[in-house]
């Protein structure tokens, strides 16, 4: 009986590795169709200065919807587009559909709002991309100082040399560049310091954990104080609450993005968030 159940145990873990293996062969066959079904689409999540309690910009978020699948979020299919090279083209599009899609919304007098795109490790190591930021601008005729361009730590990590050239051709254009979900990765204020960058993202875990964790506290006020010195800007993002809020101001953390001042949004909502001028009305009122 031992023996007739170990061999079922292997048969059942063996089942549940070809069910994985079939999921993904799934996910991986619909993820190469979804470019040319239009399957894609972008969201946008609004980024706040508490000084002036303007909007100061948006990230752009890439949304999956298909038919079989329902609603994907990045975190399912972004390591598999990578894995297989689609995130070349879905960057691509991710890029070029955000600038279009900006360009066509109402914006209050002299807002300038900052785009900011996350790009990935596969597309700013590739010879092209520099070349497909220049067609994007062009064609678009979006102004580059106000597109951002959101590298993770590790990416950033992963080929410092190789990365520092890049940014240098894009900083020559004017664009402006974020280390995205810093303290997660192994910078060392050395390298950090020869990247051409303009601002560091702090990693949401740290602002979850900071107003109850000291840990988290101190490496959120060592990432405040190296920025300082590098004479970098500073954005936190996944703030949730008014105790977060109150926090960052505390620290001197002006640039905020999080639930607290909105969530992920089509741009049909965003235009009407920017209409609204709803970010005064959120700002705690002892902001100011
Ligand atoms: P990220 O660039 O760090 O983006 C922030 C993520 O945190 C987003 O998740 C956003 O919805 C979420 N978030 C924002 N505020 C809050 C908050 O207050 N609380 C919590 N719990 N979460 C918050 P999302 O949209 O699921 O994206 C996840 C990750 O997928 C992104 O992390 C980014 O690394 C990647 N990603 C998204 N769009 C793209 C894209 O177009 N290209 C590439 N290469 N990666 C992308
Ligand atoms: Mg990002
Ligand atoms: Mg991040
Ligand atoms: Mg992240």
């Amino acid at each position: 009986a031992a023996k007739e159940r170990g061999r079922n145990a292997i048969e059942l873990f063996s089942e549940q590795i070809n069910a994985r293996f079939h999921r993904r062969q799934q996910l991986e066959m619909r993820l190469q169709n979804a470019l040319a079904k239009n399957e894609f689409f972008l969201e946008y999540q609004p980024q706040v200065d508490l000084q002036t309690g303007r909007m100061l910009g948006v990230e752009a978020l890439l949304r999956w919807r298909n038919d079989d699948l329902g609603l994907v979020m990045p975190d399912d299919f972004i390591s598999l587009a990578e894995e297989t090279g689609l995130i070349r083209p879905i960057g691509e599009w991710v890029l070029r559909t955000a600038c279009q899609e900006y360009l066509s919304w109402w914006q209050p007098e002299g807002a300038e709002l900052r785009l900011a795109v996350n790009i990935s490790g596969q597309q700013i190591k590739h010879p092209d991309f520099v070349p497909i930021i220049d067609d994007i601008l062009h064609s678009t005729g979006f102004d580059p100082r106000l597109l951002e361009l959101e590298i993770t730590e590790t990416v950033a990590m992963e080929d410092v040399e190789g990365n520092i050239g890049t940014f240098r051709d894009l900083k020559a254009r004017r664009l402006q560049l974020a280390i995205d979900d810093f303290g997660t990765g192994y910078s060392s204020l050395s390298y950090l310091r020869h990247f051409p960058i303009d601002r560091l993202k702090i990693d949401r875990k740290f602002i979850r954990d900071a107003a109850k964790c000291s840990d988290s506290a101190s490496l959120v006020e060592a990432i405040m104080s190296m920025a300082r010195s590098l004479h970098l800007d500073i954005i936190a993002e996944g703030v949730e609450t008014e105790e977060q809020v109150a926090y960052l101001w505390k620290q001197g953390c002006r640039q905020i993005q999080g639930f607290f001042f909105g969530r992920p949004m089509s741009a049909s909502d965003l235009q009407k968030y920017l209409q609204e001028q709803t970010v005064a009305e959120l700002l705690p009122a002892w902001v100011s």
